[in-house]
């Protein structure tokens, strides 16, 4: 589509950008655009709004009517970026891996605080995708260690550039598993892991149709789909978790909404866990289930 508006400077991209993905429907329009044309320029925002009269190159304004058709089209503003935020880390994100979800950091922050006043941990991330959980804990434990699995060898890739990027990768080891599969023979009575954290799949295929667009076009369906109603991840976890365990430490996984009642039940159906607590994430749905085990 042509644009309407005098596309040549940095004003005029921002005008015509906003109303387009305005019209496409696109969440957070304005702040979307000037993403965009920082992501083009390399100017941060401050300085965006200092230049709003500068020229646009012919080749800045092709790509920023593809990127601003490309978002318009559902593609995810992070995977035109290349990179998100998340917890106190930046880490690269491209369609091989799951974006990281604000509520995700509740898991960090459980994590964080069970450690509190401890020296040291081995922790195991089950799913990490992008590395974002393994790679915060990390950053901010220094006397980790951290074992990070994923089924997808194209995630873990930008795992590890990601731990490269945030200089913790002498700390966190990399392995393409299926859950704890590849641990079999590792870890022993001597061993075990002092938490255990996961956000697995856990969207119930039936649900695909109801999924924003974003999520269901673009994102891998290997780290969203999971069968049982979405808890076959929740189930296999808990199943196997005790035996990787130490007496007394933590696990803690993500659910969707309406999911806690069902895994706390699976918690202390399995007799090996205690002290169950849920959390909640900032739109007050029940997020995180925590638990000791026994
Ligand atoms: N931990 C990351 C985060 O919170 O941003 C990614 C979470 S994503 C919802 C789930 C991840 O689990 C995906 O990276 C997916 O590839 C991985 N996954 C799916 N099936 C798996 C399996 N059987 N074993 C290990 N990882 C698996
Ligand atoms: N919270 C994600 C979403 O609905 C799903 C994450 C997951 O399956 N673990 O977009």
């Amino acid at each position: 589509m042509l644009p309407m508006v005098n596309l040549t400077d940095l004003r005029g991209a921002l005008v015509w950008g906003e109303d387009f993905l305005k019209k496409a429907g696109v969440e957070a329009p304005e702040l979307t655009t000037q993403l965009l044309l920082c992501h083009l320029t390399k100017f941060n925002r401050t300085e965006l709004f200092l230049h709003l009269e500068e020229a646009l190159s012919e080749i800045h304004r092709t790509e920023f009517e593809r990127l601003v058709q490309k978002r318009a089209s559902g593609f995810p503003l992070q995977y035109i970026l290349g990179e998100c935020d998340f917890y106190n880390v930046t880490l690269k994100v491209a369609p091989e891996v799951f974006i990281p979800r604000p509520e995700t950091e509740i898991l960090v922050e459980e994590v964080l605080t069970f450690f509190k006043g401890k020296e040291e941990g081995f922790v195991l991330d089950l799913g990490t995708g992008s590395g974002a959980i393994a790679i915060a804990l990390a950053k901010n434990l220094p006397g980790a260690r951290i074992i990070a699995t994923d089924i997808s060898v194209e995630a873990l890739k930008v795992a590890r550039e990601n731990a490269l990027r945030n200089g913790i990768d002498d700390r966190v080891l990399f392995c393409a598993s299926d859950l704890f599969e590849s641990l079999k023979n590792e870890v022993d009575t001597e061993n075990r892991f002092d938490a255990i954290v996961s956000n697995p799949p856990y969207i119930a295929p039936s649900e695909k149709r109801n999924l924003p667009k974003e999520v269901r076009d673009f994102e891998p369906s290997e780290a969203l789909f999971a069968e049982e109603e979405g808890l076959f991840f929740h189930r296999r976890i808990i199943g196997s978790a005790p035996t990787y365990l130490k007496a007394g430490v933590l696990l803690a996984l993500e659910v969707a909404l309406g999911q806690a009642k069902k895994v706390t039940g699976l918690l202390e159906s399995a007799s090996c866990f205690q002290e169950v607590r849920i959390r909640e994430d900032l739109t007050r749905v029940k997020r995180v289930i925590c638990s000791l085990r026994t």
